[in-house]
């Protein structure tokens, strides 16, 4: 099928395009001419690149009441996004080739946008024995992580670094030392004294990405440092760049919009429970900051759908994590883009060509011959979040009754329209 999105603003950071132009479908690549099956009138649409997400809990296989391959790709195409990266830390984990095949057939069979996945660093997840990140690598994950856990031994971290490497694929770090991060609720401060909920220190996060850009260092391996929430830690990747170590980064929508003051402003609403914790004021500029100069590469979900058991508990017993396919675009169009917080390139930048440029793939633009993989965004749409109506199984958001404006009204992956209309 021809699709011809006529007449929209087309931001497409990877080659700096930002203007109002058409764009072609062709069958699964984005075309250059010929006569269109359809024409869909994108006046006063942003027409960006399928949006990426490198980091999302799908919970399938072993946790479906509380995600599925099927609900979570249906959310993400409703978020506008065409391409997710499933992470590991399912029942069972997805630690050798055969279960990393298993997800991407599953994919294939019952998703809705592209799915990768991610393989284990380790056997079961355990820190204990390196996983076969060679056979993975074969059967197609892009690339590994323990998260959900930390990597705790320097030595496993170091090996994976140097597996993964052999397939230039990168090793995905949750950074927290579990030592220092003890028992701790939200982020150690004024509002965990106030509050009186047990800290977790900011050098949780930051011993460990000192570490494993140490080990990026020594090991020429790729390292991507999942969801930064320390002003810290974004100094630590800026130098390190700079000094040529091959690392990437990420930051998640609720790191860029919230601090620990949330805890107390929504009365210790357990969707302010995330891992790690949201942090103060000058760690959000800081953030901001990096994504700004390029520093932070990617804004990432960390789509973490939980039951609602998880989450109507007493905050010490509440599960960490947030949905957040939903929601990405409206947040952060209406509360990072139109309050001039980010510019709109930078935006979509962090939301398509970064993110592709992390696992090396060959999307996140619209350029011709490329994959198919197009969102339409209308900017001016103002809607209510309102959980009940998401395509995910999780409802846990701290976003809740939140007015936004910005929603994805037209989703095409691989060619085909998964989602139009409004959400
Ligand atoms: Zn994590
Ligand atoms: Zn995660």
């Amino acid at each position: 099928m021809k699709l011809l999105i006529r007449g929209g603003r087309v931001v497409d950071p990877g080659r700096a395009v930002d203007r109002v132009m058409d764009v072609l479908i062709d069958g699964d690549r984005i075309g250059l001419n010929g006569t269109p099956d359809r024409v869909v009138d994108a006046g006063g649409m942003l027409v960006v690149p399928g949006l990426i997400d490198l980091h999302t809990h799908l919970r399938e296989p072993g946790f479906e009441y509380k995600e599925d391959i099927a609900s979570g790709t249906r959310a993400a195409a409703r978020g506008g996004y065409t391409t997710i990266l499933a992470m590991a830390n399912t029942q069972p984990v997805i630690d050798n080739r055969a279960a990393v095949e298993w997800v991407l057939n599953a994919g294939k069979a019952r998703g809705v946008v592209r799915l990768l996945t991610v393989g284990a660093v380790s056997k079961g997840q355990k820190g204990e024995e390196l996983a076969e990140l060679g056979d993975m690598i074969e059967g197609g994950a892009a690339a590994f992580s323990d998260d959900g856990n930390p990597v705790s031994s320097g030595e496993l971290m170091r090996c994976a670094l140097l597996y993964a490497r052999m397939g230039d694929k990168p090793v995905i770090a949750h950074c927290e030392d579990r030592s220092l991060a003890g028992e701790g609720l939200m982020n150690l401060g004024y509002w965990s004294t106030i509050l009186g909920l047990r800290g977790m220190p900011w050098v949780a996060e930051t011993a460990m990405v000192a570490r494993d850009l140490m080990l990026a260092e020594l090991t020429g391996g790729r390292l991507h440092l999942a969801h930064l929430s320390c002003a810290r830690s974004v100094e630590m990747v800026k130098e390190a760049k700079a000094r040529g170590v091959r690392v990437t980064a990420e930051v998640t929508p609720h790191h860029l919009l919230l601090t620990d003051e949330a805890v107390n402003t929504y009365r210790f609403d357990t969707d302010t429970r995330v891992n790690p914790p949201l942090r103060g004021e000058a760690d959000v500029e800081a953030l901001l900051q990096g994504v700004r100069d390029g520093t932070i590469d990617a804004i990432a979900t960390d789509h973490a759908p939980h039951h609602l058991d998880d989450k109507e508990v007493e905050y010490a017993y509440a599960l960490p994590g947030i949905v957040g396919l939903e929601t990405t675009v409206g947040l952060v169009m209406s509360r990072l883009v139109d309050t001039g917080r980010l510019a709109l390139g930078t935006a979509i930048r962090a939301l398509t060509a970064g993110p592709a440029q992390v696992l090396g793939l060959d999307r996140g633009t619209l350029a011709p011959g490329s994959p198919a993989d197009v969102t339409v965004i209308d900017p001016a749409r103002e809607w209510t979040c309102d959980p009940s109506r998401f395509a995910s199984k999780g409802r846990n958001t701290p976003f809740k009754g939140w007015q936004l404006r910005g929603q994805a009204v037209l989703t095409v992956a691989g060619g085909e329209v998964v989602h139009e209309g409004i959400a």
